[in-house]
């Protein structure tokens, strides 16, 4: 790839004007998009969460970019996704707001997990083990991409941006298969058989906080754009006070040469950074080798997203009233640990792929595989006193408890929340 990217930043209240100064400022949209094309638009509508959550790229976003790309005589606008595992497409396009949308601008809704015409692509020395991919032949034929991400913090990946979007194109049996191993290099295996031309971030507002499931929305008022979406993700998090190095996938993203996180190759044109800038909150990204010394938390080597992940359900525990009961517990992620070969085992919590080897000297340790293992796993564990890997004989078990302990997780995010912003959100 080139040695510079551009990132263009927009600032307003008016986002409409913000996509087409950022499809301006990345070359206009008649340069960006050949007539009589097929389009995707892939936003990020994994979650049945309304558009004020910020969880899902706001409607009017979409919007915006369908009306900008209209100037450039396609012949087909196409709005693509393959919600979370275990969501609904048609619900979550529902909730958010874009099928609504979608209807008043007669653009087509598009639920890749329902698609039956699958094209089994083979990656070019793939990094995780995913040998191939299986994407509908509308993706793969269609001339433009764009990529619609919306900024948010993320229990899994610590931020979500461009890069993490593109996840969703896959169908849940490869989604599954992406979550049971090291996630991180699945995701550069989709996206080397699955790449936008074209990323546009939805800034307007943002999930902070405990995002995807809990979010904690803050206004930024911004929309941002790149053909590099590992410049896009850097950006994104300048912007928004997130240490760039404190997310894993970003220098791996650059390594397979998807983009650059190199400062230096990265030029930013429009608005300037520094008069957009606001402080997000990303609990996940808090030091957390000293903050719970009730418990044994070994996290040496551990990956952002497994420490994301951690936080999260240590959290949980304080949140629903059961963290002094279990303190004593240890609790380990990463690969560069040693635990006292004294510890019993039943105090043991192994949390992800990496801690497998402790096996050999704890059997009967609970070992939560995944790479990363899945969201509530840990604090599931802790509650019921056996591995909870996702079972899908437990997934209703699961469920209720979620629901049951939501009302004491929602007050303490709060709370929490309270603590970070006071009355600057
Ligand atoms: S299991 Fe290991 S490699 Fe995988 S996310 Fe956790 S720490 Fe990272």
């Amino acid at each position: 790839m080139s040695k510079n990217s551009t990132v263009a930043l927009a600032h307003g209240m008016d986002v409409q004007e913000n996509v087409t100064r950022v499809f301006d400022m990345l070359g206009g949209v008649t340069n960006l998009i050949k007539p009589n094309t097929t389009v995707i638009l892939k936003p990020n509508a994994g979650h049945a969460a309304p558009p004020e959550f910020a969880v899902c790229t706001h409607p009017e976003t979409v919007r915006a970019v369908i009306h900008e790309v209209r100037k450039a005589n396609p012949k087909r606008i196409v709005i693509a996704e393959s919600a979370a595992v275990g969501c609904d497409t048609m619900e979550c396009y529902e909730a958010c707001g874009i099928a609504k949308m979608a209807a008043e601008e007669g653009v087509e809704l598009y639920d890749i997990k329902r698609e039956k015409d699958l094209i089994n692509v083979a990656v070019r020395d793939y990094r995780s083990n995913i040998s191939h991919v299986k994407l509908p032949r509308l993706l793969l034929e269609a001339e433009h991409i764009i990529n619609l991400p919306i900024l948010k913090a993320h229990a899994s990946m610590v931020f979500s941006g461009a890069l993490k979007n593109i996840k969703g194109v896959v169908q849940d049996q490869v989604h599954t298969t992406m979550h049971r191993q090291n996630l991180t290099m699945a995701m550069m295996d989709v996206w080397s058989v699955c790449r936008p031309d074209l990323n546009i971030m939805d800034v307007m507002s943002a999930a902070s906080g405990y995002s995807p499931h809990t979010p904690t929305p803050i206004e930024l008022d911004c929309v941002m754009g790149s053909k590099d979406p590992v410049a896009l993700d850097r950006i994104a998090c300048e912007l928004v006070g997130i240490d760039p190095d404190g997310v894993s996938y970003f220098k791996v993203a650059d390594e397979v040469g998807l983009g650059t996180t190199n400062q230096e190759n990265i030029e930013v044109v429009g608005d300037k950074l520094d008069d957009c800038k606001k402080k997000m909150w990303v609990p996940y990204l808090e030091d957390i080798r000293n903050r719970w010394p009730e418990y044994d938390v070994h996290c040496d080597g551990a990956c952002s997203s497994c420490q994301a992940l951690l936080t999260l359900n240590m959290e949980t525990l304080k949140a629903i009233g059961i963290y002094d009961e279990n303190k004593g517990m240890t609790v380990v992620a990463g690969c560069d640990n040693k635990l006292d070969p004294n510890t019993p085992d039943k105090q043991i919590i192994l949390h992800g792929n990496c801690t497998r080897r402790h096996l050999k000297e704890h059997p009967d340790a609970y070992f939560l595989p995944g790479c990363p293992p899945g969201e509530g796993s840990l604090y599931m564990t802790v509650v019921r006193k056996e591995p909870v890997t996702g079972q899908p004989e437990l997934m209703p078990w699961i469920r209720q408890r979620m629901e049951d302990d939501a009302p004491a997780w929602r007050g303490y995010v709060e709370k929490e929340a309270e603590k970070f912003y006071g009355s600057n959100k």
